[in-house]
């Protein structure tokens, strides 16, 4: 059996989840490997909203405070009609107070920049090669790379997203599940469009539009529509789709829209799987979206695989074999991350309604829910990562 220190981890995938799992390795004393499909760093051009369960978990590889130094702070979190009239919301500056756990929204590449900046030298992220294959012989794994050269090492980790190689080899390749909605993501800068903090998000007829400032000047939003999968906005009409279809929407929707660049737009089909009991097998495990991809609906997934890198670091940096520190990873995230996938699907799904009589009493429903209410979720959700 090696010994934490000695043990080498190799990582597929150099995305949010990859990444922490590299600082949490390297911070312990372990070596990593991570190999990286991409020739360069380039995460997609949009936001991320780095909840506070995920910044008291980045707080215990010591990253909390780099991340949000380069994010935008929460002070008010609103859903809204189209009108603007207020939904529903809590007060997010005094609830970080209470839980001493920030939540700040961030562009992704300096996000990522954090990251990479902390997960160890040059040598240890290597890009332009995938993970094409592996093998486990019981005491050690051996991964083929894209370049035809194969590394040896005692555990294979696939942070490979949604679409994940080394899930479909250790689980069998099933297709991901449509969610029904599709989804747009811009940046623009508009300091003025935005009240410092505000973080909203305005739920109409199977659409809602979100706004989050992320620091720096730069505003971050988002758009979700009903639509066929795989459909496509006529070349170069995309702002131009959006703009009617959030027609008569508060401002300053219409505003941030004219504010983006085309090719500062970003859409995505949203895609799930169903959820799995077991993301190991052998020297082989998963995390972040290889493990449990789950809808944006409740700003969970990067955050639960930022939650997953700092498990899987301390239980593979803790005395004990590989199978043992892989079975302690499942015991401790499996059940929590599922929860999320089923939770996140389940809001989309109500959120993106389009009936008008479902959807009046659905927000009066809400508007009844005391913001106590959402403030001890979040708390639990905190307590869990302490
Ligand atoms: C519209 C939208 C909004 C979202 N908003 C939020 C939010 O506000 N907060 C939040 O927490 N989450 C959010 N998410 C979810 C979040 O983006 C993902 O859950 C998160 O990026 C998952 O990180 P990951 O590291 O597991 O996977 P990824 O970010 O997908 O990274 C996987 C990496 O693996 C690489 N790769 C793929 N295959 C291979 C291979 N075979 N070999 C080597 N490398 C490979 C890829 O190039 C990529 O770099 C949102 C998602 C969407 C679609």
């Amino acid at each position: 059996m090696t010994s934490p220190s000695s043990r080498h981890v190799l990582i597929a995938g150099a995305g949010i989840g990859g990444l922490t799992l590299a600082c949490a390795l390297r911070r312990a004393g372990v070596r990593a490997t991570v190999f990286e499909r991409a020739d360069a760093l380039r995460p997609v051009g949009a936001g991320i909203t780095v909840q506070m369960n995920a910044s008291v978990a980045l707080r215990r590889i010591g990253l909390c405070d780099a991340v949000v130094a380069e994010g935008e702070r929460a002070e008010q979190t609103l859903i809204l009609d189209p009108a603007g009239v207020r939904i529903t919301g809590f007060d997010a500056r005094s609830l970080q107070v209470d839980l001493d756990a920030p939540m700040v929204s961030i562009h992704r590449a300096r996000l990522q920049a954090v990251l990479r900046a902390h997960a160890g030298p040059e040598e240890a992220v290597r890009l332009g090669v995938s993970v094409t294959d592996f093998q486990d012989d019981g005491a050690r794994v051996t991964v083929s790379l894209s370049d035809g050269g194969t590394v040896s090492g005692d555990v294979l980790v696939g942070a490979d997203g949604l679409r994940s190689a080394v899930r479909a080899r250790l689980l069998g390749a099933q297709p991901t599940r449509y969610s029904g909605y599709t989804s747009w993501r811009g940046i623009c800068v508009a300091p003025d469009l935005v009240k410092d903090g505000h973080f909203t998000e305005t739920w109409g007829p199977g659409a809602r539009f979100g706004i989050v400032p992320i620091g720096h000047g730069e505003v971050y939003w988002y758009a979700t529509l009903n639509a066929p999968q795989g459909s496509e906005d006529a070349p170069g009409q995309t702002l131009a789709v959006l703009q009617e279809r959030f027609a008569g929407w508060h401002a300053p929707i219409a505003q941030m829209i004219a504010a983006t660049s085309p090719e500062r737009v970003l859409r995505t089909d949203i895609h799930d799987r169903p959820p799995v009991r077991r993301w190991s097998k052998g020297r082989v495990t998963l995390l972040g979206d290889a493990a449990h991809p789950m809808t944006p609906n409740l700003g969970q997934g990067g955050c639960q695989a930022i939650e997953d890198g700092v498990v899987l670091g301390e239980c593979l940096a803790a005395p004990g074999s590989v199978e043992e520190a892989l079975r302690v990873y499942e015991s401790r995230r499996v059940k929590r991350a599922n929860e999320f996938v089923v939770r996140s699907r389940q809001m989309g799904q109500m959120a993106q309604w389009e009936n008008t009589a479902a959807r009046f009493v659905r927000d009066a429903l809400i508007r009844r829910v005391p913001e106590s209410a959402a403030r001890r979720q979040l708390q639990t959700l905190v307590q869990g990562m302490r």
